[in-house]
């Protein structure tokens, strides 16, 4: 449930309530609004309720939160959640591209991609050591060389780096590395991995299941939250249905209910979502229409050749285009895309050439 303090409560008022609460054994989160405090309480909502809390000094009034998910409801925190990472701030005003190949396959390929995709205004890099693939005999990551490339890359750059986590015993050995710890899509609802992700106190871009519901997604996300992690990023990357044109049916529908429903940042990768490279600029134009607070996009200096995902993977070219596209869609709206050159943009909106 959630307590509403009133305008003129003192700190003494809100106190008496926080620690009402906590000698019960609710789990208890204070957030300081400008106008007044909110109070956040976790645990059974009957004896809650029977605590009597609305009859304490100070309280505006007491609602329970209907939804399952509870810390990651925007009833719980109105206001949308800015995630500070190595300088930058997911969730804001501005929109991040996070782009790089699907897996790290060597040295150099990373490195060329890493700098082109900086070139074309990317913040973070993309790339996974460690894969989770279908078919066993397909590649399945350089593990921890992986890692090395990508911290190499990170120093070259200056670009953070967002890399997959799939084993709770390797946790402490991507989060050493990553500035954001990615869970996938196959892995939304491991539960051991969720929690052990979420206490290594890194940032972690939850990607939703390719069969999970909304609901179920943002569950994932109270998992780790409730772990005392509240830098969550959710990312739509497509889920399964009758269609099987496409890979995955990008389900766009998602963003504006997740951010209905949660305070938490969400991303949208329209390159998991599609399975087709010329869709991924069209869909991306898209996400940040429908207001995505990023996109992960698959980049490949030579998608032909990739070990995974190539035919969904952009050229650098490719990716370049489609910066200068969403970075139209974006100053349509109101935002901007981080890290892109402000004089891309004409003082007519256009683009310049
Ligand atoms: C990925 O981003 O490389 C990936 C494996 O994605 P997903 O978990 O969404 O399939
Ligand atoms: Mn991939």
């Amino acid at each position: 449930m959630i307590i509403i303090m009133d305008g003129q409560a003192r700190i003494k008022e809100i106190k008496a309530v926080q620690s009402k609460l906590i000698k019960e054994g609710f789990t208890v989160h204070i957030s300081k609004g400008v106008a007044r405090t909110i109070i956040g309480v976790i645990g059974d909502r009957t004896r809650a309720f029977r605590l009597s809390i609305d009859v304490m000094p100070g309280v505006e009034k007491v609602i329970p939160i209907l939804n399952p998910f509870k810390l990651a409801s925007r009833e719980f925190k109105q206001d949308s959640t800015i995630i500070k990472v190595g300088g930058q701030a997911i969730g804001g005003k501005d929109v991040h591209l996070m782009a790089g190949p699907c897996a790290v396959e060597s040295r150099t390929q990373l490195l060329e991609c890493a700098f082109a995709v900086k070139e074309a205004g990317a913040t973070f890099l993309r790339g996974g050591a460690f894969k989770p693939r279908t078919s066993p005999y397909s590649f399945q990551g350089l593990a921890e060389k992986g890692l090395e490339y990508m911290v190499e890359a990170r120093s070259e750059t200056g670009l953070l780096i967002v890399t997959e986590v799939m084993d709770p015993r390797l946790v402490p050995l991507v989060a050493g590395c990553a500035d954001i710890l990615q869970i996938g899509a196959r892995n939304m609802q491991n539960f051991p991995l969720l929690k052990e992700a979420a206490a290594a106190g890194k940032p972690v871009l939850l990607k939703r299941g390719a069969a999970a519901t909304i609901e179920e997604w943002l569950m994932a996300a109270e998992y780790m939250m409730l772990e005392g992690n509240h830098q969550v990023i959710l990312c739509e990357r497509g889920i399964k249905t009758f269609e099987t044109y496409t890979r995955n049916t990008l389900d766009l529908n998602a963003v504006p209910v997740v951010k209905r429903l949660s305070h938490l940042p969400v991303m949208v990768d329209p390159s998991h979502g599609t399975g087709n490279w010329w869709m991924v600029s069209p869909m991306s134009r898209a996400a940040v229409a429908v207001g995505a607070d990023g996109l992960l996009i698959e980049v490949h200096p030579s998608p032909g050749d990739a070990l995974s995902d190539g035919q969904q993977s952009l050229t650098p070219e490719n990716f370049q285009g489609l910066v200068q596209e969403v970075h139209q869609v974006a100053h349509a709206i109101g935002r901007a895309v981080n890290g892109v050159r402000q004089n891309w943009i004409s003082d007519a909106g256009g683009l310049r050439p």
